[in-house]
């Protein structure tokens, strides 16, 4: 169940692609949250499984980033032209939230980084259990992302900790200047803030200064850039940012390298 609407977050589906002979497997959770009445426990139950995930990636020095937007504000082409100017320079794993299909998942591994999708059914939100039955089925290497790509909800994915270094919310300018005073805890949540289309703002009556100072005035100091997946503006900050943080990832935990799952060296086909 889901603690913000109340809806029933059993049956989430999880895909796994197998690149040797192109077929879905598709695997059904078990719910087991059916007898959990209390809110509380909801949300201290998901903390407890989303810190053994935040542990587990950063031992393996995966800076993982959980991002979060309304339908159609697109989350799912910024990382496509992500992964295309990272590839040779940052290896992107990739696991895909939605309702239903796969087509999210496909669009990722045309680009030819590893992507696994899970359909949370009539779910909102992904948790941190689907991202924990996730991790050992995709190929992490240290120094490398992991994008989590969210149901696409400004309400309820806020209130569920993934084990993501940081939440990233993606606000595009075809949206309302209000949204983050509509959907606060969205954006109080969020550590960094992407003003996506911005290449359509010379057709549109969008205030970017108003859109900024309403993210600011709900999450004070947010960061902010606007970029464009379409025309590339703005993406060298995002890129560089991405950049910096994996580094960081990788080298707070040089010490080790061992990778996320011991029992697979080179990581699982996904
Ligand atoms: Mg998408």
């Amino acid at each position: 169940m889901c603690t913000t609407c109340g809806c029933s977050g059993d049956g989430a589906t999880l895909h796994t692609h197998h690149a040797d002979d192109g077929h879905d497997d598709a695997l059904t959770l078990t719910p087991d949250v059916r007898h959990v009445s209390i809110e509380q426990d909801i949300l201290s139950r998901n903390d407890h499984i989303a810190a053994h995930n935040r542990h587990d990636l950063a031992h393996a020095g995966v800076f993982a980033l959980n991002l979060m937007s309304s339908p159609g504000a697109g989350k799912t082409t910024l990382l496509v032209k992500t992964i295309e100017q990272l590839a040779g320079r940052l290896p992107v794993a990739v696991i895909e939230g939605d309702q239903q299909t796969s087509r999210d998942a496909e669009r990722i591994r045309a680009t030819g980084a590893p992507a696994l999708q899970i359909n949370t059914g009539k779910g909102c939100h992904l948790d941190a259990r689907m991202v924990q039955e996730a991790l050992p089925r995709l190929p992490l290497q240290r120094g490398g992302l992991l994008m989590i790509e969210n149901v696409g909800n400004l309400v309820c994915p806020a209130a569920f900790d993934l084990g993501e270094a940081h939440k990233v919310v993606i606000f595009s300018v075809t949206e309302g200047e209000d949204k983050p005073l509509k959907y606060p805890d969205m954006f109080r949540a969020a550590d960094l803030v992407l003003l996506n289309k911005c290449d359509l703002l010379p057709y549109l009556e969008f205030d970017a200064d108003l859109a900024e100072a309403n993210a600011q005035r709900v999450h004070p100091g947010v960061r902010v850039m606007r970029v464009s997946a379409t025309s590339g503006e703005g993406l060298d900050e995002w890129l560089a940012w991405l950049k910096s943080h994996a580094e960081l990832c990788a080298q707070s935990h040089d010490h080790s390298h061992e990778h996320l799952h011991g029992h697979h060296p080179h990581g699982t086909h996904a």
